[in-house]
Order: structure tokens, then sequence, then C-alpha cells
């Protein structure tokens, strides 16, 4: 029997459920929006057997006993987002996913060894040690067993409204964390459904790698921009509470980034560096090999921005990348 359900009406006719990550501390908010019998959702959480009983039981709280699951918008396909959507798909749901989150799930879940032979390769050209390489290559395979995958019954561009529950919610693109991530935007209420894009306690992680788009960092600020230019009035985040300063937030996270890029330039100071050296010097040692990815990647993201914008030279051939100011 699961712990007393995490549910509450955040706005007429729409449920905040917290769902547990196995392998972490925190909760993640599936949206449940319920209209006569259907309900139709944001998100679903991981394939494990705790948060999937959960879910269904809370479907059938607001729902009613015979409530079906008619749709459900899945924000990105990292795992505590995306992981039970097989199951609900195979129950009759129609997913829906932005069309460039499509193509990264059969490497990422099925069929994962063309992916790891990439990461690899990925990681030496940009500095990182065989031996923190073996096992950093080697985490991709861990995630697999919290995912089911589904097959897509709608591949979003981005701009499209659809009807969930009782509210119209239009579909915003906002590609970083992830390339197809989405937002949901109810323009009536001036709510955003913000998945991973804007959260209250925690900066998204934003990470160069081979499935990543090639510039992530500027994407990432560029979405926020329009989302900024939406003016909501309440969020709701993917992990954390509802929160109302919009601007605030998006403020904070563009000049936290701004600030790490400058860090990254004063720890080069005149000498040229891997990905690897930089993420060292800007994280220092990681020991788990989570944090480790996601130093690298965070590091390189940060850095590819600013060669983007001319304030570093990005030296590139087949063996190794390495990253310097002009000279
Ligand atoms: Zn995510």
């Amino acid at each position: 029997m699961p712990a007393a359900l995490e549910l509450s009406e955040v706005m007429p006719g729409v449920f905040e459920l917290g769902l547990p990550i196995p392998f972490e501390n925190g909760t993640v908010n599936a949206f449940l929006l319920p209209k006569d019998g259907i309900v139709d959702l944001i998100d679903c959480g991981m394939n494990s057997d705790e948060s999937v009983e959960i879910l269904r039981t809370a479907i059938r709280e607001v729902g009613g006993p015979a409530a079906r699951v008619r749709r459900l918008v899945v924000t990105h396909i990292h795992p505590d987002h995306y992981g039970a959507a097989g199951l609900f798909a195979r129950d009759g749901a129609e997913i829906y996913l932005h069309r460039l989150e499509v193509p990264m799930v059969h490497p990422r879940y099925l069929d994962i060894e063309q992916l790891v032979a990439e990461v690899g390769r990925h990681l030496e050209v940009h500095g990182v040690p065989e031996a923190d390489a073996e096992e950093m290559r080697d985490a991709s395979r861990a995630m697999r067993e919290f995912v089911t995958p589904a097959e897509v019954a709608v591949e979003l561009d981005g701009a499209e409204t659809l009807e969930m529950g009782r509210l119209r919610l239009r579909v915003e693109w906002t590609p970083g964390h992830s390339p197809g991530h989405v937002c949901l935007w109810d323009p009536r209420d001036r709510v955003l459904f913000a998945g991973d894009q804007l959260l209250p306690e925690m900066s998204p992680n934003i990470g160069l790698h081979p499935q990543s788009t090639p510039n992530p960092l500027d994407d990432y600020l560029g979405a926020l921009d329009r989302l900024l230019a939406l003016q909501p009035r309440r969020v709701l985040p993917a992990h954390g509470h509802p929160f109302e300063d919009a601007a605030g937030r998006i403020e904070w996270m563009a000049s936290h980034h701004g600030r790490r890029k400058l860090q990254i330039l004063e720890i080069m100071g005149d000498s040229e560096m891997t990905g690897w050296e930089v993420s060292i010097g800007v994280f220092g040692v990681r020991k788990h090999i989570y944090e480790k990815r996601l130093a690298l990647q965070e590091a390189l993201a940060h850095l590819q921005s600013l060669a983007v914008d001319g304030s570093l030279d990005k030296l590139a051939d087949v063996g190794a990348v390495r990253w310097r100011r002009p000279r």
C-alpha cells in the first residue's frame, strides 16, 4: 500500500501529484487534468512499481473508479518524466512528445550500444582519462530499467493547442535541458506548466553531449526569454512547489549562467584546456559518476556558448577538442 498521496488541486481542475524518484531523494510532479471520467496527464514518473501504483491510485481518485487516461503529454524523455509512458500507452493512452525527443528514445533506452560507443568517443575527445571514461560511459546503461518506451501518437513541433482536461494548453518548445523539451501554457489564466525548464530551487542541467542540441545553453536561455515574454502569473514546475515570480526566477537563471561563463574565462586565463580540465576547475573533482558526467556536460555547454559568442576559440581535430582565449 503506497503512502498517502501527495495530491493537491493547484488550480481548478488541475491536480499536482508528487511521485518518488527511486535513486534520488526528490520527487517529480505529474499533473492530472480530469474531465467527465477521462484524465489527461502531463508527465508520468518513473517506471517503478511504487510510482506507477501511486499514479494509478491518483487517476482513480480524481477521475472516478472507471477513469481512463486519454492523453499523456511528456515534457521530455528523462526517466523521471517519461519512464512509465509505455505502461500507459499499453492501456490506451495517446502519447504526445516533441519530435526532437522521438529519435532519442531508441538509442537511449532500447539499443544502447551505439550510443555508449558515441559517448566513449565524446569523452575521449574532451580529455576524460580512460579510467573515468569507462565508468562514465557505462552509466548510460543503468537508467534503462526505469523506462518503458512508448509508441508516440502525436509528434509535436511546438505551438500546438491541446485540449487537456478543462483547459486548452499551448505547447511551448523550450530546447536546452533536452532538445525537444516542452512547456505547456494556459493563456487564459497565464499559468505555465514548466517541466524542468524553470524550477524554484534548482538550476536544471544544461549539458552538451552527443544527444544534445549543438548549443544547448543559448537554446535554453533563448527559450527562457520567450517564456518571460508570456508574462506568466504562476509556474507549475516538475520539481518543487508552484511559484509566482517567474520573471525573478528567469533573471536569476540568466545571471547564474552568465556568472558561470565568466568564472570559466577566469579559470582558463591564457591557458589552453580540455573540457574535462575546465569541468574540474569549475566543479572540483567529483566522486560520483553521474556528477562527473553532469559536470563535464555543463562545462562543455558553457564553453560552447563562449565559443559561439567569440569569447573563446574552439580548436577541434580528429582526436581532441581544446579551448583557449583568442590570440
Ligand atoms: Zn529532465
